[in-house]
């Protein structure tokens, strides 16, 4: 048996100093993602800094945007009005993850920092450069039907799993943070994410014991007619295979505006600004969207049991932007 101290910082800054103070700290939110690892012996903290009784948990909506706190539960950030408003995106990407409890104990900043759900990653006697740094990745060689077609390395293909994500990359949210000094920074939601490279262990910007405040989402016309799409083996408490997170205006008959992500075949939250680009100015058919959706995945680079997550990803941002495309818009 392995000892475990559970603390609770009173203020922000004492909860970033408790984290900061020791190497094998690791705050603790919603806790949906660290205790299941926990229990799986997947990651092995001393200490678990409890985050969820500072005052991080407003939402505050206002003209030009939403500020929102890191500990917010993800099914109160998608039923809050102005959420559903102007970023329907978001509100459906955090109702299409996981289950109703879940949403009610998972939080924002927890979503964000979720660690993958590759099941050699969960195995501690599997092979995993994530988690334990140059043993090799059992995927490559093993099963990797789920795992990431975009993003990969020699070293690791794992696939992040957030829905959530996926729309905040094509927003452009900004996330704030304290870092262990006791100074604040911002990030730009692309940003924080790093790629496995040669050091899949790293997997953001974050240092040890930066503690993410809140995030802000500024308006962006675009959004108000967005929408996200996942394609999961079973309906309902899955995680993605393939998922698209997009926005789209039509003016004059062309586009004028569009914002595209993918998730389920990334290793990070993957945003397409190619076939945005591609987009822009062209008439919204199916000869358009399908170009689109073939740049947004002629980087992909197929595992031998996954290969089909590339078509599946095209078809399902194809089926993505056909829907906003023949919706009224309501700008
Ligand atoms: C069965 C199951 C099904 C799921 N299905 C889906 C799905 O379909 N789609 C999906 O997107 N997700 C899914 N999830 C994942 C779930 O959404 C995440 O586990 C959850 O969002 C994590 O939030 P949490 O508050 O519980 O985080 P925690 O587990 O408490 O923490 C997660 C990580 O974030 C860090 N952290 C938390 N808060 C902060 C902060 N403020 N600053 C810095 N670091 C912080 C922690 O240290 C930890 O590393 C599923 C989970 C389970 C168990």
């Amino acid at each position: 048996m392995r000892c475990l101290r559970y603390e609770r910082g009173a203020t922000v800054a004492e909860a970033v100093h408790r984290v900061a103070g020791h190497p094998a700290a690791t705050f603790l939110a919603g806790g949906t993602s660290v205790v299941d690892l926990l229990k799986l012996d997947a990651i092995t903290p001393d200490v678990l800094v409890d985050v969820r009784d500072l005052p991080l948990a407003d939402i505050v909506a206002e003209p030009g945007q939403i500020r929102v706190g890191a500990t917010v539960r993800n099914s109160d950030l998608a039923a809050h009005p102005a959420v559903a408003d102007r970023f329907p995106v978001l509100a459906e990407a955090l109702l299409a993850g996981a289950s109703p409890q879940l949403r009610n104990m998972a939080t924002l900043a927890g979503n964000m920092l979720q660690r993958t759900r590759c099941s050699y990653f969960r195995d501690p006697a599997a092979d995993c450069n994530k988690r334990a740094p140059g043993t090799g990745c059992s995927a490559l060689r093993g099963l990797n039907r789920d795992q990431a077609v975009l993003g990969g390395s020699a070293d690791c293909i794992a696939v992040f799993p957030s829905d959530a994500c996926t729309a905040l990359a094509m927003l452009d949210a900004v996330v704030h943070t304290v870092r262990p000094g006791g100074d604040t920074r911002t990030i730009a939601f692309g940003d924080l994410h790093t790629l496995p490279g040669d050091t899949p262990h790293v997997e953001t910007v974050l240092e040890h014991g930066e503690l993410i405040t809140h995030l802000v989402l500024h308006d962006l016309p675009v959004a108000r007619l967005s929408a996200y799409l996942k394609v999961r083996d079973r309906s309902s408490y899955d995680f993605a295979l393939a998922s698209a997170a997009v926005a789209l205006e039509v003016g004059d008959g062309v586009v004028t505006a569009v914002r595209i992500a993918l998730g389920g075949v990334a290793t990070r939250p993957w945003r397409c600004r190619e076939a945005e680009q591609l987009l822009l100015g062209l008439v919204p058919s199916p000869e358009s969207f399908r170009a689109g959706a073939a740049l947004a995945l002629a980087d992909a680079r197929p595992q031998t049991g996954n290969a089909f997550k590339i078509q599946l990803a095209e078809q399902t941002l194809i089926a993505a932007l056909t829907d906003l495309a023949n919706r009224e818009d309501p700008r």
